[in-house]
């Protein structure tokens, strides 16, 4: 059976992430989340930060692994064997980034796939963007995060920080 990649910047995680990676478990029997170190990508969050509250959204689900990653996507899938990428897909969008991506990933690797799941109909429209847009403005991001990720970002829009 075939292991997962879910790649992503998860800056910072949410339920939206999380529903697709747990999605991913009923397909597929291991999953790995890459978390995405891209230092020309502006993050709130460093990617030892990301990758920390990644692995406490999953810690209770030990076919889920968690790592961190540098490099281009299609070479991470090398490195440990696998072949399918997956990647959530939200309201249109997403649609002409994913597919982009997809077949741009398939050129750089051809044994590679991209499945594409959506979320449940909550988190069709969330996004880590507007979390941290709403953190920023003292509003309650309760709905759309872990209560370790909401405080997280209380700490890094604390005033002085
Ligand atoms: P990236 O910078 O690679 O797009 P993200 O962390 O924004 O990284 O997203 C990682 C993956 O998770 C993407 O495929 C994105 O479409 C998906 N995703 C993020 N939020 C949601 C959501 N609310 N519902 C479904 N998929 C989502």
């Amino acid at each position: 059976m075939k292991t997962a990649m879910y790649p992503g910047t998860f800056d910072p995680i949410t339920f939206g992430h999380i529903d697709i990676a747990v999605r991913a478990l009923q397909i597929f029997p291991r999953v790995i989340a890459v978390v995405a170190e891209n230092p020309a990508k502006n993050t709130l969050f460093s990617v030892d930060e990301r990758l920390e509250m990644v692995r406490e959204a999953f810690e209770d689900k030990p076919c889920i692994e968690v790592i961190k990653y540098s490099g281009l996507i299609v070479n991470c899938l090398r490195e440990h064997n696998a072949s399918v990428l997956i990647r959530g897909l939200r309201a249109l969008s997403d649609f002409e980034y994913e597919f982009q991506m997809a077949f741009t990933n398939r050129t750089l690797l051809s044994s590679s796939e991209t499945v594409f799941l959506t979320p449940s109909a909550e988190y069709i429209y969330l996004n880590s963007t507007m979390v941290k847009q709403i953190a920023k403005l003292n509003g309650n991001v309760t709905p759309f995060v872990p209560g370790f990720v909401k405080q997280k970002l209380i700490e890094k829009f604390k005033p002085g920080n």
